[in-house]
């Protein structure tokens, strides 16, 4: 049994890490990808969590089979492809630590997961099911996902969908805004960023987007990542905003991912169902999704980045006493 399987891509961040000798930039190779982070922070939370996704049968893939089982994630829906690349992403700081990245997915490993490889027996045996739109981005893991995303729902499992809009990696906004669409009509838990609501609803206002996402497509919880402000949430008609903690923010890679999976880790401790979910409870779940998210800003990098469950409750418990 798992509490969550999630769909999507796993890769390689190169993200910055000083200067040599020569006064070159370095790069660290990071392992990441949002669904595989989301499961990391997961697994280090002592939850049972299985992927599914494609890396090439190169060094770079091998290190990420390596790297997410040491984190405890079942990669036995991981398949290794002599045929394609891992996926590589260049990571490109500003002084704040926000991010712009170069892909190096023509195509990527991640891009090239087949139906016929998606492992069902992992989703039909999970409490949750979590994908992004990378996975949708391109022929065949749009439909492979979409397989596993209608076989999840068919078995009832909670659906949580985190859009993830990257622009460079689609053909046309169009086609994007499809794909979204399609993720958004089946989810039951989606998370925003501000840049991706005002994309799919042409309005910045908070309560005026998430009520014209909510009513579309009848998204039970919406919740938007506000970065060092934390987050706005919509569950039925309800709406509010719930701070975050500030910290030194070096490097914000991961800290949506940080986010998703301690609100998913609070979401699977309920005993209710959304109608009847307390506001004060939900704002609990985000108050720890926020520390953290806060948390993995302080470190480079998204899966080592991600916090022990002792350092988010430290974090929760001093903010609350001070
Ligand atoms: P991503 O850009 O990783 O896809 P995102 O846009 O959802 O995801 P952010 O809004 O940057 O990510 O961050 C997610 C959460 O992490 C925020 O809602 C907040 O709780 C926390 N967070 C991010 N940046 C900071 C910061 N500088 N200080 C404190 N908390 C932060």
């Amino acid at each position: 049994m798992y509490d969550v399987v999630a769909l999507g891509e796993v890769l390689i961040d190169f993200t910055p890490a000083g200067q040599s000798e020569l006064g070159y930039t370095l790069f660290e190779r990071n392992p990441g990808g949002a669904p595989a982070n989301v499961l990391a922070a997961l697994a280090k939370w002592g939850k049972q969590t299985g992927f599914i996704s494609k890396v090439g049968l190169d060094p770079h893939g091998q290190y990420l089979i390596q790297t997410l089982n040491e984190c405890g994630i079942d990669t036995r829906g991981v398949v290794s492809s002599n045929e394609v690349n891992t996926t590589l992403a260049f990571v490109h700081l500003d002084p704040h630590g926000d991010r712009s990245f170069s892909f190096y997915r023509k195509p990527g490993a991640d891009t090239q997961l087949q139906k016929e490889e998606v492992r069902l027996d992992m989703i039909g045996q999970s409490k949750i099911f979590h994908f992004g739109s990378l996975s949708l981005t391109d022929e065949p893991a749009a439909s492979a996902t979409r397989r596993a995303l209608l076989y999840a729902k068919e078995q009832g499992c909670t659906i949580s969908f985190d859009p993830n809009l990257r622009i460079p990696l689609w053909d046309d906004l169009d086609h994007a805004r499809k794909m979204i669409e399609y993720g958004l009509a089946r989810a039951d838990i989606v998370k925003l960023s501000e840049e991706e609501l005002t994309f799919l609803t042409g309005v910045t206002d908070l309560e005026e987007g998430s009520r014209m996402i909510g009513e579309k497509f009848g998204t039970s919880l919406i919740l938007v990542t506000l970065g060092e402000k934390g987050a706005f949430y919509r569950l039925g008609g309800k709406t509010g905003s719930v701070g975050g903690y500030p910290v030194l923010a070096i490097d914000t890679t991961g800290a949506g991912d940080a986010f998703f999976g301690g609100f998913l880790y609070g979401w699977m401790d309920r005993k209710i169902g959304f109608e009847t979910l307390n506001e004060e409870d939900l704002r609990t779940m985000i108050r720890f999704a926020n520390a953290a998210g806060a948390l993995a800003t302080t470190r480079r990098g998204a899966i080592p980045a991600m916090p022990t469950l002792e350092e988010i409750r430290k974090v929760t418990k001093d903010h609350d006493n001070s």
